[in-house]
């Protein structure tokens, strides 16, 4: 016998039905502005830096020997990835399941009612309107893959998906996870390339996120 201490073995989930409908819209609809996913995933990134720093006033020691925020955008044109990183608080395992397959928040449960009730043209608008956050990106990735660890915790989580009905999670190898914080890496989609390019996203940051109170690097992968 183990003890209750060692890993649990990689689970797959179902998301929960309002997800799986958001995502088959999202991925199947004809909404033309792909671009708000980068917009969606940074601010995500720069909340949890603001929440990192909040929880720290209580606990510095959260804070380790990296007390800067930061955001840093890899780009691989080769391989079609985009990887943000950022090291903020990070997410549990159980917060991964919360936060990552159900509609917890009220405005996107506001968001599905009104695009249910109204016709598909209304979508690209809508998505600016309420801010759909993380399922955007399954707009642009064919996989997701979210490598985390909550910031003071010994373990790190590998949440993956193809946006198809259901996820996976696993333990993710420490060494390699973040020391702190949330690592999303984007495989993109064979006609969503370009934004592996730095020009692109570079021109995306500064158009959508220029108020973004975190500093954002951009970097090539080197390969
Ligand atoms: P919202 O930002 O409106 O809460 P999102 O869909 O953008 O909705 O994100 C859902 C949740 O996933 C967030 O509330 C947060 O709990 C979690 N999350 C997403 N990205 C990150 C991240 N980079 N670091 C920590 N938590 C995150
Ligand atoms: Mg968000």
């Amino acid at each position: 016998m183990t003890t209750d201490t060692v890993e649990k073995p990689a689970e797959t989930h179902a998301f929960e039905a309002d997800v799986a409908r958001l995502l088959h819209m999202m991925v199947h609809s004809v909404y033309s502005d792909k671009d708000i996913f980068l917009r969606e995933l940074i601010s995500n990134a720069a909340d949890a830096c603001e929440k990192l720093r909040y929880e720290a006033i209580e606990n510095p020691a959260l804070l380790a020997q990296d007390a800067d925020s930061r955001i840093t955008l890899s780009l691989d044109e080769a391989g079609q990835k985009i990887v943000i990183e950022d090291n903020g608080i990070g997410m549990s395992r159980e917060e991964m399941i919360e936060a990552l397959g159900t509609i917890a928040r009220s405005g996107t449960r506001a968001f599905l009612e009104r695009i249910q009730a109204n016709k598909a043209g209304e979508g690209a608008q809508l998505i600016g309107q309420f801010g759909v956050g993380f399922y955007s990106c399954f707009m642009v990735a064919d996989r997701v893959d979210v490598v985390s660890r909550r910031a003071g915790s010994s373990e790190a989580w590998q949440w993956s998906s193809d946006g198809k009905g259901s996820y996976s999670i696993a333990a993710a190898d420490p060494a390699s996870a973040p020391s702190r914080g949330t690592r999303i890496t984007l495989h993109l989609m064979e006609d969503a390339k370009s934004y592996a390019s730095r020009w692109t996203i570079e021109r995306l940051v500064k158009e959508q996120s220029g108020h973004v109170p975190v500093p954002i690097r951009v970097r090539e992968k080197p390969e």
